[in-house]
């Protein structure tokens, strides 16, 4: 008997729902995709990406790693964002944390996971350098929460400080990032408030180009 007969099973159920649904659904995916969304978020099995925001398979770009990591030399997270932006024709792109994130949480221990630990050097540099705002916050619980969306943060700056955004805006592109958090425990996403769409909301350190 196969093995995981009743994922077969389902997939045969959405497949033949999809089309009733919509019988040209899988049609239009054969010629490619122009999705507007590329979400950058955890491989965590509680987020399901399209879904908690309505949108159909063809119409948003995943990448997802542990504890939505965007570092300068991921060659996995470039790729990604340069076939996005230059091949697809992103317009949006949405870095997203969530509470109760298991990797965050290990990057605030004295102790050791695993290969991931070394992943995860990226949130323990992000919780050294806000460690003066994090340390202020007693409860561990908030601490935890307010580092969930400092990393957000963190990753969100590391997309615009690429060559990649910074030449797509610099040929006039409209592409913008943002930064958002989810809730697993209310399936509710929280806007970070940090829109970035353009090089002057750069540090000048971070500039590849002249701001004109
Ligand atoms: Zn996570």
């Amino acid at each position: 008997m196969r093995e995981l007969q009743q994922l077969f099973e389902n997939n045969r159920t959405w497949s033949e729902g999809k089309r009733e649904e919509d019988s040209d659904f899988f049609k239009r995916h054969v010629d490619g995709q122009a999705p507007k969304y590329l979400w950058i978020g955890c491989s965590d099995s509680r987020i399901p990406a399209n879904e908690m925001i309505g949108l159909e398979a063809g119409e948003v770009f995943v990448h997802r790693n542990v504890a939505n990591i965007f570092p300068h030399t991921d060659i996995n997270c470039l790729s990604v964002l340069e076939y996005g932006v230059e091949n697809l024709g992103i317009e949006h792109v949405i870095v997203c944390g969530h509470y109760g994130c298991g990797g965050v949480a290990a990057s605030m221990e004295n102790a050791q996971f695993g290969l991931v630990d070394n992943w995860l050097r990226n949130i323990r540099d992000v919780y050294f350098s806000e460690k003066e705002v994090l340390d202020q916050i007693q409860d561990k619980k908030e601490r935890y929460k307010r580092l969930v969306e400092l990393n957000v943060l963190t990753q969100v700056m590391n997309v615009c400080h690429t060559t990649i955004v910074q030449n797509a805006w610099a040929k006039g592109r409209k592409l913008i990032i943002h930064g958002w958090v989810y809730d697993i425990s209310t399936g509710l996403l929280k806007d970070l408030s940090c829109c970035i769409a353009s090089l002057d909301q750069i540090d000048d350190a971070y500039r590849t180009l002249k701001l004109h």
